[in-house]
């Protein structure tokens, strides 16, 4: 195995293996991947790796064999750190007792009762596969129980239809459905207030996250309530990236808000494919009458096994401690080198600690993401994957902290030496695309 900073980790991506691998996938995958931003165009081409081939702790292999510090965490579900082997005992202990079954199994009402034990406000869990399942059966009970239909929401949410539908990329979201769903913007009341008072009595739900680029004013969380409760519409939290990250009882527990609905996802299990909604037996008794949300893969106990190893370990291990701690340092060190090299004004990690978020002002915006694509490609260089999420894992060490904090030190001071004209030039690969344009 080659270590960070071997001079192999600095090479040009071998034309071979990943060019071959990435022209096969392209011929049978669309786009070349399941998750677009994990795919192709989220990476610097010729610099970046490509493929994955194996991942333990906080590192990540490529299919060459170079290892990177992995702080996406594959968008943020690995929480303990690639193949923790408490998860990874515990789904090969379920293994061969079988994977789903024609009847519930005893893990889902044990799993439940887990979280219910964590989660402030929670009485009854559904589980699901992906975030997006939990957040659109959240936005159904939500239409249900108020027999309403216009959501308004900040942050990401998934693919589906209610969501995306109002995002930059729509296509194929029949207009009924976009012009159901309404934007709004965090921390900003202003702006709620602004789509609620567009169409008074008709919202089911206010749906966000509640915390993103930035965590949330307390002023922001108690006039969400208000106006939730002011206009009959359910607040719903989606917590698929804070859920058991900020805190066991997620951003609820972070910040004393309690939600209406909650959904969980990704560190629920630790990486395997787990989601919950979650909340009060009086809203989520809706899904025992005539709300259908139903699944073939729901109670699969591979992934209710990795969940509840999953939540030992944390309970066990006083995890978020040391998420906070480490990601304080690694956030603060960013800034910290921005402003040393002059990029005070351009870059910023923000958020809360255990996922912070880097945003890059471009120098020329036109040009697309040329500084972010740089920041990338010279951490790349250095043994650092970045997209722009600092997703901390247990297995993330000090040690670990400080040599990443090293290579944005490094980054940075590149990128202000080609600070404004001189970075499309010192680009070795093209510029990235954004996932979603800006509105
Ligand atoms: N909500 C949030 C806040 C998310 O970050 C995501 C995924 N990035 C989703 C929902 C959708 O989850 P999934 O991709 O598992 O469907």
């Amino acid at each position: 195995m080659r270590a960070i900073g071997d001079t192999d980790n600095v090479q040009q991506t071998s034309v071979t293996s990943t060019q071959a691998l990435l022209s096969r996938a392209e011929r049978v995958i669309p786009g070349a991947t399941q998750t677009v931003s994990k795919g192709p165009s989220q990476w610097v081409q010729g610099v970046a790796p490509v493929f994955a081939d194996h991942a333990q702790g906080p590192y990540l292999w490529d299919v060459e064999g170079r290892r990177y510090f992995d702080l996406p965490m594959a968008l943020g579900p690995i929480i303990l750190g690639h193949a923790h082997p408490a998860v990874a005992d515990a789904i090969r202990a379920q293994l061969d007792g079988g994977i789903t079954f024609t009847l519930p199994h005893p893990l889902e009402t044990i799993v439940a009762e887990q979280i219910v034990s964590l989660v402030p406000g929670a009485e009854m869990v559904r589980f699901a596969k992906s975030g997006s399942d939990a957040t659109s059966a959240a936005v159904r009970a939500a239409r249900a129980i108020t027999e309403r239909d216009r959501i308004a929401f900040s942050g990401y949410h998934g693919w589906h239809d209610w969501h995306i539908g109002a995002t930059s990329r729509p296509r194929g979201v029949p207009a009924a459905v976009r012009e159901l769903t309404h934007p709004f913007a965090f921390n900003d009341l202003e702006s709620l207030d602004a789509v609620l008072d567009r169409h008074p009595d008709q919202f089911a739900a206010i749906v966000l996250e509640p915390a993103g680029v930035h965590e949330p004013t307390s002023e922001f969380l108690g006039g969400l309530k208000e106006r939730a409760r002011a206009h009959g519409a359910l607040l719903i939290f989606d917590e698929v990236i804070t859920g058991f990250r900020l805190a066991l009882g997620g951003a609820q527990e972070r910040y004393g808000v309690q939600a209406d609905l909650l959904c969980f996802g990704k560190a629920l299990s630790n990486g395997m494919p787990l989601s919950a909604i979650v909340g009060p037996e009086r809203f989520m008794s809706v899904f025992e009458q005539d709300v259908f949300f139903s699944g073939t893969h729901g109670g699969e106990v591979l992934s209710l096994a990795a969940c509840a190893a999953t939540l030992r370990v944390m309970i066990e291990e006083d995890v978020h401690t040391q998420l906070w701690r480490r990601g304080e340092a690694l956030l603060s060190a960013i800034n910290t080198s921005a402003r040393r090299h002059g990029l005070g004004d351009a870059v910023a990690a923000t958020g809360a600690a255990p996922r912070s978020v880097v945003s890059v002002a471009e120098p020329q915006p036109t040009e697309g993401q040329l500084a972010r694509t740089f920041i990338q490609q010279e951490l790349a260089r250095r043994g650092v994957l970045f997209n722009g999420s600092n997703f901390m894992s247990h297995m993330h060490s000090d040690e670990d902290i400080d040599q990443i904090a090293d290579a944005y030190d490094e980054a940075l001071e590149a990128l202000a030496g080609l600070w404004p004209d001189g970075i499309a030039q010192a680009l070795a690969g093209p510029v990235l695309a954004p996932v979603f344009r800006a509105p």
